[in-house]
């Protein structure tokens, strides 16, 4: 009878992992527009310190990132994994596991269904890590992150003033922060 209990937790725990999903330019190094090289990859202070609280909390986290400058030419699929990989290994050096990184290559006119606002990227990883959309956030600086979060079901969503301009008064956001630095008085279990 225990053994059969223990089981069927061993067999419902991977269906709920609680999640972070971050976009990464503007929430995780500053936005410099079609960024592919690492000499101009910034970590926004207190990027690191708020993931080691998220680890902490027994979240995972995960990076959506719509990478069009691919589609448009800007910068090869090879560029991104190479500033990717770079970027993996920061936050190991930091004691943190980024545990999946999904990106959408595309440009707007392409018709896919990964470029975010299109929940896409955020289906592919609640499929392929067993994530529980209820208990997850969503930290972006656009509100085609918020929009994606909210078709995925994701309902907290914080939109960061750190990267692009945003749009206080219209934004579907539940939380509207200056970085994610901040997210660490808000997201608490
Ligand atoms: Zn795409």
């Amino acid at each position: 009878m225990l053994s059969l209990v223990f089981k069927s937790i061993i067999r419902i725990w991977p269906m709920s992992l609680k999640t972070i999903f971050l976009d990464r330019d503007g929430v995780i190094n500053h936005e410099v527009g079609y960024l592919h090289k690492i000499e101009d990859f910034q970590f926004i202070n207190g990027v690191f310190e708020a993931c080691l609280q998220f680890q902490s909390l027994n979240f995972q986290i995960v990076v959506i990132s719509n990478q069009s400058g691919i589609s448009r030419g800007y910068y090869s699929e090879s560029d991104f994994h190479k500033v990717n990989n770079w970027m993996l290994d920061q936050f190991k050096r930091q004691g943190i596991n980024i545990l999946d990184v999904f990106f959408c290559p595309h440009g707007p006119k392409d018709g896919c269904d990964c470029r975010k606002p299109k929940p896409g990227m955020l289906f592919q990883a609640k499929q392929k890590h067993g994530i529980d959309m209820s208990r997850s956030w969503m930290i972006g600086d656009t509100e085609t992150d918020m929009i994606a979060a909210n078709a995925a079901g994701i309902n907290d969503t914080i939109l960061v003033r750190s990267g692009h301009d945003i749009d206080a008064k219209n934004s579907s956001a539940k939380y509207i922060l200056n970085s994610i630095k901040e997210a660490q008085s808000i997201i608490s279990h």
